[in-house]
């Protein structure tokens, strides 16, 4: 059966249950949709043609407002992630405005045509305003390019039946694949160079672990922490105020047991298979994959044993419509949002020390603002957080 169909009817199907939740839908590969890492983007190419929006509205630098000291806030990090064909139509949705009048100080966006004008006035307007640009992305399959299992396959996992396979992720046992990392870690830190020194090195999206004899004890934590306390010190050449992210998600679920992190490596907790419908703190909600939020609080508390909390992130998808809409654009489906929920969970957070969230926003964009009028919620996810006391 269709994949994208398969999901489609899986979310209908918990949806109706009323246990909504969500499984990301595979990619035929690593790399589908995504930005071609690594490839020269500094051709100064003229702007989109296919620009939906038209030029960008004319700057107003007599009238800024601006954002009130971060230590005012409780929350440190307000953030979205998105594409670029989210934000590029700021006639439309002006997430720029958005994050000016609400307090919002960062953005990672996929998809942007870096090296175009029209990314470096984008750049250049975030900078204006106080917001931050980050890169959050799954990175295994450029840090340890695929096509070198033909000729090094021992780079790669071993999967539990003892076969070297290139389908996700790698065997960080092997020293030379290390290396490779290494050089690779650079190279991407560089053309994705975060204007807040935090750097998102995701293990591939779902990607099983290896169980070679030397991998086999790691658990999928600790392996993903081998490959990233490497990558955190080749970051740390070319900026040495870099942070590198450590994603609780999927199959990193349980924290590391035998590994321990560099000191720079922040914990991002993506709680990917709870319920939106309910709060976090309702522990027995169950979500899917066998993940209640009791777990997942249990995950959390466990993880801040390991990570510091002082830099700990939530990755949440409160206004993840890509997820909401089966990551199919062509049928978008309202964000389900509960401001109810998302407070509640703001509480949540900051009990255990969380100050740093962001959240997708991925398909809340100038297609949903047609289909659904304005989305009011990214004004109040935005005030949420920048208004947000901790009681
Ligand atoms: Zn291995």
């Amino acid at each position: 059966m269709n994949k994208k169909l398969t999901i489609w009817i899986t979310l209908a199907v918990l949806a109706a249950a009323g246990a909504v939740s969500c499984i990301k839908q595979p990619a035929t590969s690593a790399m589908d949709g995504w930005e071609k890492i690594g490839e020269d983007t500094s051709s100064g190419e003229p702007d989109d043609p296919e620009d939906p929006d038209g030029p960008e509205n004319p700057q107003t630098p007599d009238d800024p407002t601006p954002d009130p000291p971060q230590d005012e806030h409780w929350f440190l990090t307000r953030g979205i992630v998105c594409g670029w064909d989210d934000v590029n139509a700021p006639k439309t949705l002006d997430y720029i405005d958005i994050a000016r009048k609400h307090g919002l100080n960062t953005f990672s966006i996929y998809g942007g045509p870096r090296g175009q004008q029209v990314w470096t006035n984008f750049e250049s307007d975030c900078a204006r305003y106080g917001i931050d640009l980050e890169y959050e992305e799954h990175m295994m399959s450029f840090l340890l390019p695929r096509n070198l299992f033909n000729t090094h396959p021992e780079y790669f996992r071993m999967n539990e039946n003892g076969v070297r396979i290139d389908d996700a992720n790698g065997c960080p046992s092997n020293k030379d694949a290390l290396e490779i990392v290494y050089r690779k870690a650079q190279e991407i830190g560089r053309n994705y160079k975060s204007t807040n020194h935090k750097y998102y090195f995701w293990q591939d999206d779902g990607g099983g672990r290896c169980y070679c004899p030397e991998c086999k004890d790691y658990n999928a934590s600790d392996q993903a922490l081998i490959y990233e306390n490497v990558c955190i010190e080749a970051l740390k050449e070319i900026d040495p105020e870099a942070k590198l992210c450590h994603l609780c998600y999927a199959t990193t679920t349980d924290p590391p047991k035998k590994v321990k992190p560099h000191e720079d490596i922040f914990l991002e907790f993506a709680p990917f298979y709870r319920n939106w419908y309910y709060p976090l703190k309702d522990s027995w909600v169950e979500g899917v994959n066998g993940m209640t939020h009791a777990k997942y609080l249990k995950s959390l508390h466990d993880h801040l044993e390991v990570f510091p909390v002082e830099t700990a992130q939530v990755l949440e998808y409160w206004l993840d419509d890509s997820m909401w809409s089966g990551w199919n654009r062509s049928q978008l489906k309202e964000v389900p949002w509960d401001i109810n929920v998302f407070q509640s969970d703001l509480e949540t957070y900051a009990k255990y020390g969380i100050r740093h969230i962001t959240c997708y926003t991925a398909y809340v964009g100038p297609q949903y603002v047609m289909k659904f009028g304005y989305p009011d919620f990214l004004i109040e996810y935005a005030d949420g957080l920048r208004d947000f006391v901790k009681k």
